[in-house]
């Protein structure tokens, strides 16, 4: 059930007198057959102790505050966090104080979903006090315990219960639900990146149509939906592509709300803003060389999963055969130029004239011949 060095871990610490269970994602995962490698393990060995016990590894203190520390095992990284129960949430996002408890039922009751909160371990079997068995077996997610209470202590669990409905394909419990509903202006109050987070996650999940539909008034607070949603399981699971896709004209400003990274931004711009991919060679190698080859490819499988565009492969043909597609796979560069007295702004002018005549076939690619047409180009 549990690969071996997460055994190893949970050995070493009854070994040492502690009790020590793989929980959250990972079991979760594991009962529904569903891969995952990141192994969270709760113990109620304080982290000195955990420390001390895995005196011979490599011990990394990663959230000491909140009682995690991550050992690594065969440059696999083991969360362990000690058993605790969170304190007073008067922000809506962290507690204000973490407390170490003495048993794990205590630990598991501060989990948020009956799914997330169920403990393993070999030598003792399984721990399910919240029902997350069943639960699991009839694919839903609930909290555990009060929904409006867990909900308002930290308003993450609302975008992670959609999120989990989305890549799991659970429906969420009505009580939860109404809760989600009833406290979805908090959502605005979560940190814009773990929001980012989580939403690229639930853009890309088996279920996004569904929840993207039912819960559009939440995922409202904190991205303006003003795209489409109906082919959104066409595209690749990219989250550039599918944030392009929902957002629409509004993706640089929701990007921008979520302190996206400039990557994402640039590539959700360029794909709303694409054009039609022409059928032309020509017209496509222009299409190709004004996005940069690296781009062309993403805006092509964009375009070809929502409209079915350039079934002829001529983009494809020219990415991979055409050895010009910008100024700098020119055969010729500035210091060419500046030999013929050509310098300054006017180097780039003349490049990019070039350029275009090497796209539409006026001139080959070799030096003697472009030397020559820019001798030729009137430089104004
Ligand atoms: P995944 O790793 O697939 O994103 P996960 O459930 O493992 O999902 P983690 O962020 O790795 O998510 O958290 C590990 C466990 O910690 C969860 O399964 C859950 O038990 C608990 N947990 C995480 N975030 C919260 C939260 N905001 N509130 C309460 N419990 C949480
Ligand atoms: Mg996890």
């Amino acid at each position: 059930m549990l690969p071996k060095n997460a055994e190893l871990i949970i050995n070493m610490f009854n070994d040492a007198g502690y009790e020590a269970y793989a929980v959250g994602g990972y079991m979760r995962d594991k009962l529904l057959g569903r891969n995952s490698d990141d192994i969270d393990i709760t113990t109620n060995a304080l982290p000195e102790q955990t420390k001390s016990v895995f005196s011979g590894f490599s011990v990394l203190e990663t959230g000491i505050k909140h009682g995690t520390v991550t050992i690594l095992i065969d440059h696999t990284p083991y969360e362990v966090t000690t058993y605790r129960t969170d304190g007073e949430y008067t922000d809506s996002r962290h507690p204000d104080n973490v407390e170490f408890v003495r048993d794990v039922k205590t630990d598991l009751a501060r989990r948020d979903f009956t799914m997330n909160a169920i403990a393993y371990s070999h030598r003792t079997g399984y721990l399910d006090f919240f029902g997350g068995f069943e639960d699991i077996k009839k694919k839903i997610i609930r909290t555990v315990g009060d929904p409006y209470k867990r909900f308002s202590e930290d308003a993450l669990r609302i975008l992670r219960a959609l999120r989990f409905s989305s890549v799991l394909g659970f429906a969420i419990e009505e009580n939860t639900q109404k809760a989600i509903f009833d406290l979805a202006d908090n959502i605005a109050l979560v940190a814009p990146e773990r929001i980012f987070t989580e939403l690229k996650k639930l853009l890309c999940g088996d279920n996004a149509y569904a929840v993207l539909k039912e819960y559009a008034a939440v995922l409202n607070r904190v991205i303006k939906l003003n795209g489409e949603v109906d082919n959104i399981s066409k595209l690749p699971k990219d989250h550039s592509m599918r944030f392009a896709y929902v957002c629409g004209a509004s993706v640089g400003e929701s990007l921008r709300f979520l302190r996206a990274d400039n990557q994402t931004k640039h590539i959700c711009k360029m794909l709303v803003d694409s054009e039609p991919i022409p059928n032309d060679i020509t017209d496509c190698r222009i299409y190709c060389s004004k996005l940069g080859r690296e781009y062309s490819r993403i805006v092509f499988d964009y375009r070809k999963s929502l409209y079915n565009e350039d079934q002829s492969g001529i983009c494809e043909f020219v990415l991979e055969n055409d050895k010009c597609l910008s100024v700098s796979e020119l055969d010729i560069n500035g210091n060419d130029l500046m030999g013929i007295c050509i310098s300054g702004k006017n180097i780039r002018v003349v490049l990019n004239e070039l350029l275009l005549c090497v796209l539409t076939d006026k001139i080959e690619n070799k030096k003697e011949s472009l030397l020559l047409k820019a001798k030729d180009i009137d430089i104004r």
